[in-house]
């Protein structure tokens, strides 16, 4: 397939001020070398707990935060470098779903405006093909036409999320960052949102990097899926290698936690012990050495880096090349 986003050893590191004199006393390592790909057409699952970096991935690839090392490629063109006032273009390919509908939508625009707008900021339509652009979208995401005069209120928090994604789609994305973009949302109403997306995928061939801390989420709507803890991806696999046959302990401590929807099949559930540490100060080695029930004297040494596990598509950073079952 062919990609359409590089991430290349991506870092955000974020300093911290000291109060006194304005200085560096530190930095938070948000990214700390994020490395994949997403072709055209797929989706990439990004998913770990708060504060592995997922959502500042996101806006950095979205520059909405500037990253510290590393490239983006956007379709052969490198996009982490060029200037601010030059990313337009790349703004209109790339969109992004919050996971708050209410506060990103604009109490005061009529819906027929909020997906208009960017197809009048980037000089796409005006008058009647304006019109036509926004019915059009409204029916990609199952909205009546006439609803196109309400204001955001006047709509349930599932109908909110299908009017962000409109305008996301306004300008003609082809890829859509969906930073938990199901996540406040009740459960049956998650479920026709993710058909939603998977539905638009098929029928735009849109690529999705799907940010999330929902498993039982992701497993119904990605191709691939990447774990990420303090900064780093731990482990990237196919969708059902991952969730057949993970590799990385704590990709397994994540899974143990999934719902299991068979009430015959029962998953050892793996707790974790500790607190995530301070990205301030991550930890030496393999920085998930902390938590890591197998954890032997080389993981507190040397930093494991992503290699394949011998199953193909799978890539994990951890120093055992087996990992004995809980
Ligand atoms: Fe655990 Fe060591 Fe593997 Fe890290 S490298 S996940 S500490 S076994």
């Amino acid at each position: 397939m062919t990609k359409l986003l590089e991430v290349n050893v991506l870092k955000k590191h974020f300093p911290l001020k000291s109060d006194l004199f304005g200085g560096t006393k530190g930095f938070v390592y948000a990214l700390d070398g994020v490395t994949f790909d997403l072709a055209k057409g797929e989706t990439l699952s990004i998913v770990g707990e708060s504060g592995c970096g997922k959502s500042t991935l996101g806006k950095t690839v979205l520059r909405l935060v500037e990253p510290t090392d590393g490239e983006i490629w956007l379709d052969g063109e490198r996009i982490d470098n060029i200037p601010s006032g030059q990313l337009r273009q790349m703004r209109r390919r790339v969109q992004v779903v919050f996971q708050d509908p209410f506060s990103s939508l604009n109490p005061r625009q009529r819906v027929r405006d909020i997906i208009g707008e960017p197809i009048v900021n980037f000089g796409l339509a005006h008058g009647s093909e304006l019109e036509d652009r926004v019915a059009a979208l409204m029916d990609k995401v199952r909205l009546p036409r006439d609803a196109m005069h309400r204001f955001p209120h006047e709509f349930s928090g599932g109908q909110r999320q299908r009017i962000c994604i409109a305008r996301a789609l306004a300008p003609g994305a082809d890829l859509i960052i969906c930073d938990e973009a199901v996540s406040a949302l009740d459960v049956s109403v998650k479920a026709q949102i993710v058909n939603l997306l998977s539905d638009l995928q098929d029928e735009l061939g849109l690529a999705l990097l799907f940010i999330s801390h929902d498993l039982a989420i992701v497993e119904h709507l990605t191709h691939r899926v990447a774990v990420m803890y303090l900064g780093k991806i731990v482990e990237l696999a196919d969708r059902a290698i991952l969730f057949s046959t993970p590799h990385h302990p704590y990709t397994r401590a994540l899974l143990s936690a999934v719902p299991v929807p068979d009430p015959t099949v029962k998953r050892q559930r793996i707790i974790l012990t500790g607190d995530v540490p301070s990205p301030i100060n991550p930890p030496s080695g393999c920085r998930f050495h902390t938590r890591c029930p197998y954890v032997f004297d080389r993981c507190r040494v040397e930093e494991p880096v992503l290699r394949k596990t011998g199953v193909a598509g799978q890539v994990s950073a951890c120093h055992l090349d087996v990992v004995p079952d809980a």
